[in-house]
């Protein structure tokens, strides 16, 4: 058999009178309609008094993951940004001390980095794209807020959400796979006497404090509530 006899070409299917009227279709559709009201079981959420049940995998509110150090763990590369369909991340990178010995094996950090969680669709390109492993996704799910700005995450709010799902034990499915690859894997250093403690250039590794800026990561992820 040649090559040519394997490959399968689709046709258009022939649609008659029925199809081309969309009868088939709305036949279809009333089926399932008349389904769910006579035979099905009506499911009444009890929303907020009764948590959903959220899965694994679902992509809620970003976070800023911090590396060894207690640094944010972005290294500025602009590839989420470059990623996301949504055009909702905003960075502005910086250079690194070199002289500084918590920061020389960078050359760079984000100086700012924003998120505007609005506008984001939660498709989890962002974290697809990050080589380090420096976003993800939560599972939370319940952010809310009064104006358009609360909605806007900085990076201190990002890295507080990290803050916040590391105490909670609550990472997301994607850390507990574990790391991507070997970017993702901590630099290896001999200055082991800067390790654990850090972090003054932009980015305020205040580890467990962050979670109190602007609003946390919960309910009130949003500023409010
Ligand atoms: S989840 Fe998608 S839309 Fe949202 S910031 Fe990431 S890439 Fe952009
Ligand atoms: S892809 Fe990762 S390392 Fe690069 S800018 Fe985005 S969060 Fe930072």
């Amino acid at each position: 058999m040649t090559k040519e006899k394997t490959v399968k070409w689709a046709e258009l299917p022939k649609i008659g009178l029925a199809e081309a009227l969309y009868l088939p279709a709305i036949l279809d559709g009333v089926a399932v309609t008349l389904k769910h009201m006579l035979g099905g079981k009506a499911i009444t959420r009890q929303y907020p008094e009764v948590e959903p049940d959220i899965p694994a995998n679902y992509r809620g509110v970003h976070r800023l993951n911090r590396d060894d150090k207690g640094r944010v763990k972005c290294v500025a590369c602009f590839l989420c940004e470059t990623a996301c369909p949504a055009k909702c991340i905003t960075i502005k990178a910086a250079g690194t001390d070199k002289d500084d010995p918590n920061w020389n094996d960078r050359d760079k950090y984000p100086a700012s980095f924003e998120i505007d969680e609005l506008r984001c669709i939660y498709c989890g390109m962002c974290e697809e794209a990050c080589p380090v492993d420096a976003i993800e996704l939560t599972t939370i799910y319940d952010l809310t807020g009064l104006t358009r700005e609360e909605m806007i995450f900085d990076k201190d709010k990002l890295l507080s959400v990290y803050d916040e799902t590391v105490a909670k034990g609550d990472d997301p499915i994607r850390t507990k796979r574990g790391v991507l690859g070997p970017a993702s894997e901590p630099a290896a250093r001999s200055d082991s006497a800067t390790q654990g403690d850090s972090a003054t250039q932009g980015d305020s590794a205040t580890q467990g404090g962050g979670a109190t800026q602007g609003g946390a990561a919960t309910k009130s992820v949003g500023g409010v509530q």
